[in-house]
């Protein structure tokens, strides 16, 4: 049951056939690639937290659920440049600051050149969101290994080396919060995804090891797992599909983005959270519990 489940999840979140994934949004102008307002009514010592992959999706609900908590946002984005300025924009309307940076997290230097933009725009980074990701799915016999490579330096390297120059900066300050998108799909596999479950699955080890680590530095590393989320993609299904998909999930239902950034909203800056490290919250109407 679990494997259908899984299996339905892997067809409908992510297989390239469907269109589901590579959806690029690109702005037609280009500007430098980190972009901020002149006017910020934001506190001083407001939260500065940085989202990967905010510009669309899960990271852009996250982005904007941080901001119109009252923080200073960096929205990162690799390629939807148009839409990430949105996000700025929008987080600025609701009452936080937001800048957008430009950078590859499937690479070292680019990460590393993030984070000393961030830290020149804001002085500082308090909150890690992990959650940039793509999927190229495929079944094992013929998956190639820029499908196995591309996905695993993303989605698991990116946050190792993400959570590293974290690490660099929230250290000094003993003090800090990493919160790491994983999936359900790292918790019980998915055919024709080993390389997107590997990746996922190697967060969830990666929330354990770094949360043990920097924990002496007062930094705690918490991971979301979110099952069948709504997004833009999703709305492209035929409501056919999406009613099948919504019949093997216990609440009966897809969830929301907003119902994943409120999880991240809590573990990022509620103060009930400061005990909360190593841990792993699925937000997925109950799909992981199986029958
Ligand atoms: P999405 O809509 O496809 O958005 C992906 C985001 O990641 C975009 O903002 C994209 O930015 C960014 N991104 C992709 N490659 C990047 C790179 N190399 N460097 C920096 N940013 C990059 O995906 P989503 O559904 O919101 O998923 C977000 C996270 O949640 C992923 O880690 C995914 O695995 C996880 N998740 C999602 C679901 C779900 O049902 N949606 C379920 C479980 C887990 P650009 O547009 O600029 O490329």
């Amino acid at each position: 049951m679990v494997a259908t489940i899984s299996f339905w999840i892997c067809l409908l979140v992510s297989s390239p056939a469907s269109g589901f994934t590579g959806i690029s949004l690109r702005s037609p102008f280009r500007r430098a690639a980190v972009s901020s307002s002149a006017i910020s009514m934001v506190a001083d010592d407001a939260k500065v937290c940085l989202v990967t992959g905010a510009s669309r999706g899960l990271g852009r609900s996250i982005a904007l659920e941080l901001g119109k908590s009252g923080c200073k946002v960096v929205v990162n984005y690799a390629a939807s440049e148009g839409p990430a300025l949105q996000v700025v924009e929008e987080i600025k309307k609701a009452g936080g600051d937001a800048i957008a940076i430009k950078a590859n997290c499937g690479d070292p230097s680019e990460i590393n050149a993030m984070f000393d933009k961030a830290v020149e725009a804001f002085g500082t980074v308090d909150v890690l969101v992990n959650n940039a990701g793509i999927t190229k799915d495929g079944l094992v016999a013929r998956m190639k290994p820029e499908q196995w490579q591309s996905v695993i330096d993303i989605n698991l390297s990116g946050v190792f080396y993400c959570s590293q120059s974290f690490f660099k900066v929230a250290s000094k300050k003993r003090t800090g919060r990493i919160i790491n998108i994983s999936s359900v799909v790292g918790q019980f596999g998915n055919p024709g995804q080993a390389n997107y479950a590997a990746a996922k699955g190697g967060v969830l080890g990666l929330t354990m090891s770094n949360a043990k680590e920097f924990a002496t530095r007062g930094i705690t590393v918490n991971a979301i797992c979110p099952g069948f989320i709504e997004s833009d993609m999703t709305g492209e299904l035929s409501p056919e599909y999406l009613a099948k998909m919504a019949e093997v999930i216990p609440l009966k239902r897809l969830g929301k983005p907003e119902e994943v950034s409120g999880m991240c909203r809590f573990l990022a800056l509620d103060p009930a959270a400061d005990y909360i490290t190593g841990h792993f919250f699925n937000v997925d109407g109950g799909i992981a519990m199986g029958c």
